[in-house]
């Protein structure tokens, strides 16, 4: 059985990037836009400053208060739009109530969109002609490619649609040549899908959703979940104990796919700065 160590292959990304970088005169740039107070925002936003400055790039973060309008946020936007020195825009989600989250992915030109999730960029993946895409699916393509996992012609499951993972997983995987299910909340039986399945990735966000019932003997698992519990612990949607002795690969909660995510945004940023150039 492989465990699939997301720390160790960011590390590696990481270090690809640092060293492409210092060829460049000016670092490349990325802007992150705080709204609120949230704390799990705050530290999103911490660790992304943080891993942006140990690549050698220019990073600015930028926190507004939760009463910021929708037109103020806007301007904000506009206004990283056409800094020249900012190559990637990142709003952190989620945003107040008040403001609509997809007028400001929207407003956000697509060359800055590192976060891939402008329809645009979207439209762009699921044309198989991706240029930005979303950070966690390519990292979970990247954990796959590791354990040089042919997707072609396998039976793969998703279990969560939303438009941050789910949907977008599922057009990487489907561009991969899988043959590919999306589960969601209204999914019946989400079981007797996942047991045929080769792959399976689970970003539902419930705490030990899949167990040893749900799988095959030999499948590959990228658990996506973050799920904090009663004690504090950080554990995935995959109870991994359960199916540990089962499957030929998973990837650990945390330490698997979270750290992926972070350097896929480095890299995002990079390809944004090179088609700047
Ligand atoms: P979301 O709440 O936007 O979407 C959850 C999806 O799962 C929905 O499509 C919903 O229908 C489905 N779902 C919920 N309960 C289900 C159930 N019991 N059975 C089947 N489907 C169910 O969440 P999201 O933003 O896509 O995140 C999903 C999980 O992945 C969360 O735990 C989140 O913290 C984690 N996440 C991790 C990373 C990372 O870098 N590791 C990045 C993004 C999200």
């Amino acid at each position: 059985m492989k465990i699939i160590d997301g720390r160790v292959l960011a590390e590696n990304l990481r270090k690809n990037i640092a060293n492409e970088v210092k060829q460049y005169s000016r670092p490349p740039g990325l802007a992150v836009i705080l709204v609120g107070d949230d704390e799990a925002s705050k530290v999103y936003v911490r660790n992304k400053s943080k891993a942006c400055v140990q690549v050698g790039f220019y990073s600015d973060q930028i926190h507004k208060s939760s009463n910021i309008t929708q037109e103020e946020l806007l301007s904000e936007v506009k206004r990283l739009n056409e800094n020249n020195n900012i190559d990637g825009i990142l709003v952190q989600l989620p945003l107040p109530a008040h403001i609509d989250a997809n007028v400001i992915i929207e407003s956000i030109i697509p060359e800055k969109d590192v976060d891939g999730f402008s329809s645009e960029n979207i439209g762009k993946l699921s044309l198989k002609k991706p240029f930005i895409s979303p950070c966690t699916p390519r990292g979970v393509m990247k954990m796959l490619a590791s354990i040089k996992c042919d997707l072609r012609g396998k039976d793969c499951v998703i279990i969560g649609a939303s438009n941050i993972v789910g949907r977008p997983m599922a057009m990487e995987l489907l561009n991969a040549g899988a043959t590919v299910q999306v589960c969601h909340k209204e999914t019946k039986d989400i079981k007797l899908k996942t047991k045929s399945a080769d792959v399976i990735v689970a970003a539902a966000g419930v705490a030990n959703l899949v167990n040893a019932d749900w799988i095959k003997e030999g499948a590959v698992i990228i658990d996506v979940g973050i799920n904090r519990l009663d004690d504090g612990s950080l554990t995935g949607d995959v109870d991994y104990e359960a199916v540990k002795g089962m499957v030929s690969a998973i990837s650990p909660v945390p330490g698997g796919v979270g750290p992926m995510t972070i350097a896929v945004l480095l890299e995002n940023t990079l390809t944004a700065y090179k088609a700047r150039l």
